[in-house]
């Protein structure tokens, strides 16, 4: 299973295009926002965000750069629900993240729990 949690050599990364605007959305409808919070998290290795980059460099002629996320803004993705937090908000109970809509709301523990 990918997506460990706190994984040492997962270095997440924001995409960011010419105007400074982050890539945000989903495979099927990419787009572009000036709203940092809502960009998509690429994992720079699993994601082959160098590989997308030269692509698009390639096929388009935009160029794209990958910006390092801080440690301090590092998502943490809900185990309930899955959606996106920032670590800081993440409710960690031991064994799973929630986030703080599922932490209000899990208990007793989700039915698809850890394995
Ligand atoms: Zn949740």
């Amino acid at each position: 299973m990918f997506g460990r949690m706190n994984d040492p050599a997962a270095i997440k990364v924001l995409i960011v295009n010419e105007e400074g605007q982050y890539l945000a959305g989903t495979a099927a409808h990419w787009e572009f926002t000036e709203d940092r919070s809502v960009a998509k998290v690429f994992d720079y290795l699993q994601d082959h965000v160098a590989d997308q980059i030269r692509l698009v460099r390639r096929a388009y002629g935009k160029v794209w750069v990958a910006v390092r996320l801080d440690p301090s803004e590092t998502f943490e993705f809900c185990d309930r629900c899955g959606g996106r937090m920032s670590a800081v908000e993440a409710f960690f109970d031991g064994q799973q993240f929630f986030c703080t809509d599922c932490k209000i709301h899990s208990q007793p523990a989700p039915a698809c729990g850890p394995a």
